[in-house]
Order: C-alpha cells, then sequence, then structure tokens
C-alpha cells in the first residue's frame, strides 16, 4: 500500500474530482461515512479514502421517504435518498454506519438489514451509551477492535505498521486543523473560506489535510484590530449548513470565534492525550480526550460547563444554534445550553434548516435580527 505524500490536491479541488484522483492516480478505493464521529484512521490504514455523507444539502426527497420513520431528519433523509439513487455505491466499495441517533439507526437497517444500498456493504460503528466511565472504557476498546475486524473482513489485511502510520498522520492533522481553528482569522484566507477548508477534513486523503492546513497557518494569524468590528459568536449545532451560512454569518457583521458544531469543533481534542505506541489504544484515548457530544452520549452538565467556559475565554457577544430539523440529540441539549449561556451573559438564536440546496430568504430575516440585536454591522463584506 502506498502511504507517500501528498497527492497533489490540497482541498481546491471537488470531492468527486479527489476522489477521481485518489482512486486514478494512486490506486485508493474510498469509504462512505455517515455522521458523525468514526474511526476514519483505519479505513485510512487499509487505503481507502474516507468520504462523509452530511446529507448532501438540497436532495429533493424521493424514496427515501417511504423507507425512513416520520421522525427521521432531513440529513438522514437526503443520505438515505442519495444512497438509493446509487451516488455512494459509485464512488464507494464500503458505508459506515455509527450508531449516532435513532435517525441513523433507522438508515442503518435500511441498509443493513434491506438492502436498501443496493449491494453496498455496510458496517456500523458503536459509540458508549453508558456514563460509568470504567464502562465506557472498555466497551471503546472492544468496539475498536471489532470494527476494525469489520474493515479488514470486507478491504483486507491491515497491518499494525499501516494502522500506526494511519493514526499517527490522523493525529498530525488533528493538531494542525485544531490551531487553524482556535487561532482564529488568517491573512488572505476569507472566514468562510478557512471554515471551508476545514470541513474538506470530510473527504480529503490524510496527506492532503496536512499539507492544506500547513499550508493555511503559514499564512499569519490576522491581529484582532485587524479583525474589522464583526461581532464574536459562538456557533453551534450539528453542522454550519445550508450551503452559504458562514457567508451569510460574515456579509451580517459575525465572526465565529468558537465553532462548537458536532461536525467540526466538537470532535477535534483540544489537547491530544502523549501516543502509547499501541495504535488502537491512542484511537480509544484520543475519543477520550473528545469534548462532550450529544451525539456521543456525552454528559449534559458537562458539555454546558465547557460551551459557558470556552464562550467565556472568546469573549462571544452571542450564540447561534443551527439546527438540523427533527434533530433529537441537539434539541434534547438546546434548552438547558441556552438557559446556562443566558445566565452567563450570552443571548443566544436558534435557526433551523431542511438542508436546502442554498440560503433559505426567511433564515437570512433570523440572522439580520439576531445581528442587529448583537450591535453587529452588517454588509461588511
Ligand atoms: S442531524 Fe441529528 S438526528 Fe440527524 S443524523 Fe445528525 S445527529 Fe442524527
Amino acid at each position: 500500500m502506498e502511504h507517500g505524500g501528498p497527492s497533489g490536491t490540497t482541498g481546491r479541488g471537488s470531492r468527486r474530482q479527489h476522489l477521481r484522483e485518489q482512486r486514478e492516480r494512486h490506486g485508493r478505493g474510498a469509504v462512505a461515512a455517515l455522521p458523525v464521529e468514526h474511526p476514519r484512521e483505519v479505513a485510512t490504514a487499509a487505503g481507502r479514502v474516507t468520504v462523509e455523507i452530511w446529507g448532501p444539502p438540497g436532495v429533493a426527497p424521493g424514496r427515501s421517504q417511504a423507507w425512513l420513520p416520520s421522525f427521521a431528519c432531513p440529513l438522514a433523509r437526503n443520505a438515505l435518498e442519495w444512497i438509493l439513487r446509487g451516488e455512494v455505491r459509485a464512488v464507494a466499495e464500503l458505508l459506515v454506519v455509527p450508531h449516532t441517533c435513532d435517525s441513523l439507526q433507522a438508515l442503518g437497517s435500511q441498509v443493513l438489514d434491506l438492502g436498501a444500498g443496493g449491494g453496498l456493504p455496510a458496517v456500523t460503528f458503536y459509540h458508549p451509551r453508558t456514563l460509568d466511565p470504567a464502562a465506557r472504557a472498555s466497551f471503546l476498546r472492544d468496539e475498536l477492535r471489532r470494527y476494525r475486524a469489520a474493515l479488514e473482513q470486507r478491504l483486507g489485511r491491515i497491518g499494525e505498521e499501516a494502522l500506526a502510520w494511519a493514526v499517527e498522520r490522523h493525529r498530525e492533522a488533528d493538531r494542525l486543523a485544531r490551531r487553524l481553528l482556535d487561532e482564529g482569522p488568517r491573512e488572505g484566507l476569507s472566514e468562510p473560506e478557512r471554515f471551508a477548508l476545514l470541513r474538506r477534513r470530510e473527504w480529503l486523503w490524510v496527506e492532503d489535510q496536512v499539507a492544506a492546513f500547513r499550508a493555511a497557518l503559514e499564512r499569519p494569524a490576522l491581529p484582532p484590530e485587524r479583525f474589522g468590528d464583526r461581532v464574536p459568536i459562538l456557533l453551534s449545532g450539528i453542522v454550519a449548513e445550508p450551503p452559504g451560512l458562514l457567508e451569510e454569518l460574515d456579509g451580517a457583521g459575525l465572526r465565529v470565534a468558537v465553532d462548537d458544531t458536532a461536525a467540526l469543533g466538537r470532535r477535534l481534542p483540544e489537547l491530544l492525550p502523549p501516543a502509547t505506541g499501541e495504535p488502537l489504544e491512542d484511537l480509544a484515548r484520543r475519543y477520550e480526550a473528545l469534548g462532550p457530544c450529544s451525539t456521543r452520549t456525552g454528559d449534559l452538565d458537562a458539555r454546558i460547563a465547557r460551551v459557558v467556559e470556552r464562550a467565556r475565554r472568546a469573549a462571544v457577544r452571542g450564540a447561534l444554534f443551527v439546527i438540523v430539523a427533527r434533530c433529537e440529540p441537539e434539541l434534547f441539549d438546546l434548552p438547558a445550553l441556552r438557559a446556562a449561556l443566558r445566565e452567563a451573559g450570552v443571548p443566544s438564536a436558534t435557526i433551523e434548516t431542511d438542508l436546502e440546496a442554498g440560503w433559505p430568504a426567511a433564515m437570512g430575516t433570523r440572522l439580520e435580527a439576531f445581528a442587529e440585536s448583537l450591535g453587529a454591522r452588517g454588509g461588511a463584506r
């Protein structure tokens, strides 16, 4: 298996083009993964690019409506629609279904038990569902071993050396992505571009992630006096969608100073535990270092404490929750989070997305009202 250096695409090319290049130039197939967190290092060690399916936004509902229960969220609906249309099978040889929520559980059973993938094989990844630390630790380690074996069964043997290499490379990508997220705006990179670059982690080959993040970090960090008069906010929710959200925030005079989305900030460890030399143990410790998340049976009190602490540290003036419609895990945490932020002097607002193709006008009105209430001066673009 070629581990090699960056394959030439450092994030500018499209996802489809990147996957084609990976296949044609490097002989790397792809593994598709549903949200949120899964051990992508194992697929990397098997020489496969991981491509995550966050919807995609803007897929017209069709057959998926008959396959999913009414409580399923639009992300699961769009993903199943994409699967039923054969779009996933066209690029990936395997589908990973993490046990994130009931919506994905319902989707998973359509693919695993009822053949919705049209022959696309699928494997699951279960997160611990208990808060007991010892039970969580042993479940997680067992699950990582089971997951590795499941991938080996479908993709071939995964050697220790390849796994150690993959874990080390993803640790480097984690470190660089965390810096790029936390250090704020950079010279010559707009805020929507910085966030779009970070989200390319969802589909870039790991060496290309490392190269793209390094290149971005070589740009000098902007000193605060050059942030303009944009108002710092905390952004939360599952994922920064629909498309155009970050551009709209920028245009409304808002700047994301803390990202608490499940797709980005919540799955980047703030501090990586030292490497142990045992790749699966390093993976387990990485999981344990992640902040609490509604999609991983996190402790709500711990999540509230962390969100409030980060909001205070970054001196944000408001918080915006972008809620995917019918997203049970986030809706469960939302009232307590908003109340705690209010108590800490941080006003918040919510906008709900059905994973539309573009930016809906009604959402724009809500965002403008929120920006105005924070004293932001829109039209700063
Ligand atoms: S948006 Fe919420 S309900 Fe939908 S797949 Fe993600 S976690 Fe599950």
